[in-house]
């Protein structure tokens, strides 16, 4: 029995070593590819249903990997957060985004900044970098864009981690001109009067609540508050992830204006996104 334990303990060993190998391996190559911008980042079309138009996208990393392909924020954010190469990535796609905005307003001619938007994730992580604001205000300036052109979306549990600091920066934020975006909606807590505290101009219901309005009753009353909640403190409302007509159709009932999910696009390519406002302008 002994001799057994032991050397179970050994492959035990052998396996934590081997993933703590791996994991080094990743952080390595995620400090190079930050070096070497291996990053791409996609664009998810938000529609305006009542204009049955796309009023923006939402910027969306993507790792080129030289060996394994492409690879989901999914699989490597929080390895990102952990090593503080968070930073740097949301800097990347903050200044691609904004870039890339420009260029397709000027390609559909908007008249206005605030017509054609572009909304990018900005991780909790980076809440106490005094050097974000300037950052976000550099980007803006860089691309010579309107700052209503730009919305910063922040996930409802990295406000209320450090509500403070939070509140601090979303000022600051505001004081650019540019807007902002509660994340992942009714995921964190549920107190809601941080809606009226904070300076908030847009909330995305989360997909979880989305997927439940086709079956739970629960779900619908819960969309329906944030949807009547949000008419009254003059909130935008975006439902994300809406993969299903049925979904939509509950949605529109509802009065919902904007749309965010695979029933529509899924994040798309620049070339895809070129594609699909070229289309537009024919229409
Ligand atoms: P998120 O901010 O909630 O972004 C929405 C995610 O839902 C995206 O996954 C999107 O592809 C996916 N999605 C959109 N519509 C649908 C749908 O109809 N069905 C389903 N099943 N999924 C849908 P993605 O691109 O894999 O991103 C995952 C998360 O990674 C994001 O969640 C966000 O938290 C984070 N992330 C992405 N890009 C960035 C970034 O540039 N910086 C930071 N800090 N985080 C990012
Ligand atoms: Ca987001
Ligand atoms: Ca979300
Ligand atoms: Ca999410």
């Amino acid at each position: 029995a002994k001799e057994l334990g032991k050397s179970r303990f050994k492959v035990f060993n052998r396996k934590m070593h081997d993933q703590a190998l791996q994991l080094m391996e990743l952080e390595t190559d995620l400090r190079r590819a930050v070096d070497l911008r291996e990053f791409e980042v996609f664009y998810q079309p938000i529609m305006d249903i009542t204009k049955r138009r796309v009023s923006g996208f939402e910027a969306l990393v993507r790792w080129r990997h030289p060996e394994h392909g492409i690879i989901g924020p999914n699989d490597f954010i929080s390895l990102a957060e952990d090593t503080g190469l968070v930073y740097a990535i949301d800097n990347l796609v903050l200044e691609e985004a904004c870039t890339q905005i420009k260029l397709w307003q000027h390609a559909l001619g908007v008249d206005s900044g605030a017509d054609l938007t572009v909304n990018v994730n900005i991780s909790g992580r980076n809440f106490g970098q005094s050097m974000l604001v300037s950052q976000v205000g550099r980007a803006i300036d860089d691309a010579g864009l309107d700052p209503a052109s730009l919305k910063i979306e922040i996930t409802e549990s990295a406000l209320m981690d450090n509500p403070s600091v939070a509140e601090d920066m979303l000022q600051q934020l505001k004081g650019l001109g540019v807007s902002v975006c509660i994340d992942d909606f009714g995921t964190g807590y549920s107190s809601l009067s941080y809606l009226q505290r904070f300076p908030i101009d847009v909330v995305k219901v989360d997909r979880s609540f989305i997927i439940e309005v086709e079956t739970d009753t629960d779900s619908q009353a819960i969309v329906r508050t944030v949807f009547s909640l949000g008419e009254s403190m003059g909130l935008t409302i975006v439902a994300e992830g809406v993969e299903t007509k049925a979904q939509l159709d509950f949605l529109e009932g509802e009065g919902c204006q904007f749309v965010q999910g695979y029933f529509f696009h899924k994040p798309l390519t620049v070339e895809q996104v070129d594609t699909l406002l070229a289309d537009m302008r024919l229409d």
